[in-house]
């Protein structure tokens, strides 16, 4: 019975270091898999970190040695949004507007009330304003924009259309044949883009001049309204 004493003692006693060492073994392996895990954990928020210039303050708060020079490529890059940002306000500005030609108005702008045409002979609506300009008179560009179409008008004779910002479009007809731009050419408010002639067969007794119109968003609108926008 002593020997079995013994021998259960004995057992008990080899049982207890064999279950200390399994213990202290798991506890190495559970370590040893946390470590590895938050290992995988760092290296994942690196890799997107590359991908994403945003994850980048955040991964190089960490500490980690790889990311050593992500912090300075990504440096001019992260002062690049507020300089844009605080930019765009000043680029929405007014629009620049000058007359087409300087001279005398002889017809007035009248969407509302008919007119008397003379050369017509009767009472007719007048969607922009004729400007008197002896033949050969510069002709320029109201606004800054892109020349859309150049054509001969049975009615206004020679004519171009240019398109502005914010849905503006302005049109001068009664020009000579010797038209300097061509569509799809960018200008700039005062950049010569023909010359004044009699070429309107609508307006034959008015002289040489230039007939200027101006529609926002397709509407007809008064050409002395538009001019004032820039002035
Ligand atoms: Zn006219």
């Amino acid at each position: 019975m002593s020997d079995n004493k013994h021998f259960g003692r004995g057992f008990g006693g080899k049982g207890y270091y064999i279950a200390l060492i399994l213990c202290a073994a798991a506890i190495g392996i559970t370590s040893y898999v946390y470590y590895r895990n938050t290992e995988n954990v760092e290296e994942v928020s690196v890799q997107e970190s590359y991908g994403e210039d945003v994850l980048v303050d955040v991964v190089a708060t960490e500490d980690v040695p790889a990311l050593a020079t992500q912090p300075q490529a990504t440096q001019p890059a992260a002062t690049t949004p507020p300089s844009t940002a605080a930019t765009t306000p000043t680029v929405k500005k007014a629009m620049k507007t000058v007359s087409p030609v300087s001279g005398e108005e002889i017809s007035g702008y009248s969407m509302e009330a008919l007119s008397y045409n003379q050369t017509t002979r009767d009472w007719r609506v007048h969607n922009g304003v004729d400007i008197a300009a002896e033949a050969g008179t510069e002709v320029v560009a109201a606004a800054d924009g892109e020349v859309y179409t150049v054509y001969e008008d049975d009615a206004m004779g020679h004519t171009v259309v240019i398109r502005h910002q914010d849905g503006y479009i302005t049109k001068y007809s009664s020009l000579s044949q010797d038209v300097v731009v061509q569509p799809g050419d960018t200008v700039t408010a005062g950049q010569v883009i023909g010359y004044a002639s009699d070429s309107a067969l609508l307006e034959t007794t008015l002289g040489s001049h230039v007939h200027f119109s101006v529609t926002c968003q397709d509407k007809p609108m008064d050409p002395a309204e538009f001019l004032s926008i820039g002035q």
